[in-house]
């Protein structure tokens, strides 16, 4: 069994709350939520962050990138965040690419 979390979640092996699915990647919500919207699109292969993911699999990477807007645009959400942590002092904890789409509150800029 792996020890990676979300390849676990896509195993539907740790539950989750599913928003959208197809044959590269998985939309489910996110269990501290930053904002009324926080969804996570994971691509199913794994790869620790977005730069492996696009030498590993770009086609996964274009179906995370298109999942994102088919959430936003699920969710009702006019404008939206998309952000993709990478390394431990950009506050990645989770080693499975993942883009966060936050939406529904205004956002700062720059993040902090
Ligand atoms: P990161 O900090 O950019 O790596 O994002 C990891 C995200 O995963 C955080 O926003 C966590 O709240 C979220 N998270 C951790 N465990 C789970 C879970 O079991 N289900 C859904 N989201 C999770």
């Amino acid at each position: 069994m792996t020890d990676c979390l979300f390849c676990r979640i896509v195993a539907r092996e740790v539950p989750a709350t599913v928003v959208a699915e197809d044959e590269l990647a998985l939309a489910f919500r996110d269990i501290d939520p930053q904002a009324p919207t926080h969804v996570l699109v994971v691509p199913k292969v794994h790869a620790p962050d977005l730069a492996a993911l696009a030498e590993i699999d770009p086609a996964a990477l274009a179906a995370v990138g298109r999942m994102v807007a088919a959430v936003a645009a699920q969710e009702g959400a006019e404008s939206y965040r998309t952000v993709f942590n990478t390394g431990a002092g950009a506050g990645q904890t989770v080693w499975h690419a993942h883009a966060h789409v936050l939406a529904g509150r205004s956002m700062q800029w720059p993040p902090g």
